[in-house]
């Protein structure tokens, strides 16, 4: 065997070992792409704005347009009025909602929890909008209290809130409606909420009792990841938006004949067909039933680590449990993220009992004195 191939062979080897004791990063691991494989001969490129055809016709802006209609069912769009397209991952959908919610409001303030996704600071950052930061509640969830005073000394400004469905650490879901009503009752007319649903947003509708977080319940666009609840090789995510939005941003580029809607111009048009492949054959039935296996599963995982008089907590309808920081070879072994001094265990629908079991078999929590670099989650 030459060397390539002892190294490929040796790296086939460690991924395996390393995808099988994973517990602490919200990545589906159950899908089989093995059908697609002969698209990877094809240099697939879904350049520019999938409503809008370019002279590129190596693409599957088809399918592009068959996952939006998907999820503006799912996630109850106007049926007039809808667009989106599939990006990089949560991060970038993030960026396009915020990026067309200052195009619409150039002089808005940006309100995010304290327990936003890092992504978001940066894309703050990036487009370069004044923002506040909100108190979150010990549970994760923003505090709507602190929004409403917040917003109330600044009401003369154009408003955009950034709400999370499903926060990183406890997967805390902010309510789309009460922030809604907060705005309403400030009588801020101009505002904008985006809704980061990265991991939770493809459950979000069979979450019961339902917490309101989609377009209809007052959402300006949402965003998710394709390759968390969904799962696939490569990170993808979803912007959701509506088209009368993006007619106000759009500019036309003779150069490819399309609309220069999208924030990269080349984009993975592979993503695409993978995650129409699963959402055709999954549908909001398979989505469904994998989340009631993901939440059976986070009950066991809490009430397992209950017996053994460890302290786990877990948000209502959340499959992450989130427990007090475990030991080093634990925390490595199941590659746990921790933040501060907890971590969590991410139930995604691969994740077993008998995973749970042999988990629970081996935690071990950290005496609190330890001090441990602060470290990123997802
Ligand atoms: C994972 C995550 C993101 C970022 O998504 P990527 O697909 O990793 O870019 C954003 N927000 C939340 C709440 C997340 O959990």
């Amino acid at each position: 065997m030459n060397q390539t191939n002892q190294r490929i062979d040796d790296l086939h080897a460690k991924l395996a070992e390393a995808r099988d004791s994973f517990l602490g990063y919200p990545v589906s691991k159950d899908f089989d792409y093995s059908e697609l494989f002969d698209f990877l001969k094809f240099p697939i490129n879904n350049l520019g704005d999938p409503y809008n055809d370019s002279t590129y016709r190596v693409q599957t802006h088809d399918m592009e347009r068959e996952v939006i209609t998907f999820f503006a069912r799912l996630f109850r769009a106007d049926q007039d009025d809808y667009w989106g397209y599939v990006t990089n991952g949560g991060s970038e959908s993030n960026l396009y909602g915020l990026y067309i919610a200052r195009e619409l409001y150039p002089k808005a303030m940006v309100y995010y929890s304290e327990s936003t996704h890092y992504s978001v600071k940066k894309n703050i950052h990036l487009l370069n909008i004044p923002s506040i930061v909100i108190r979150s509640q010990d549970n994760g969830e923003i505090d709507y209290e602190d929004l409403k005073n917040t917003l109330q000394m600044n009401r003369h400004k154009p408003a955009i809130v950034l709400s999370t469905f499903g926060t990183t650490m406890r997967e805390a879901k902010d309510d789309v409606g009460k922030i809604k009503s907060i705005l309403k009752t400030l009588a801020i007319q101009d505002h904008y909420i985006h809704c980061d649903a990265a991991l939770s947003g493809s459950y979000g509708p069979f979450i019961n009792p339902r917490v309101p977080f989609d377009l209809k319940d007052g959402a300006d666009s949402i965003s998710i990841s394709g390759h968390k609840f969904i799962g696939s090789p490569f990170p993808a995510g979803v912007i959701l938006t509506k088209r009368s939005y993006r007619d106000r941003i759009s500019k036309g580029i003779s150069y490819i004949g399309s609309l220069d809607t999208t924030i990269t111009g080349s984009r993975n048009g592979h993503n695409v067909l993978f995650l129409w492949y699963t959402i055709m054959k999954m549908g909001p039935a398979g989505l469904k039933a994998r989340y009631e296996k993901s939440l059976a599963t986070a009950e066991y995982c809490q009430a397992r680590l209950q017996e053994k008089g460890i302290q786990a907590e877990r948000n209502p309808g959340a499959i992450t449990v989130v427990l007090p920081k475990v030991v080093k070879a634990v925390k490595e072994k199941w590659q746990l993220a921790t933040e501060g001094d907890i971590t969590h265990v991410v139930c995604m629908p691969n994740v077993s009992k008998d995973d749970i079991d042999r988990f629970i078999d081996e935690v071990e929590l950290e005496l609190p004195e330890s001090e441990e670099a602060f470290e990123f989650s997802f």
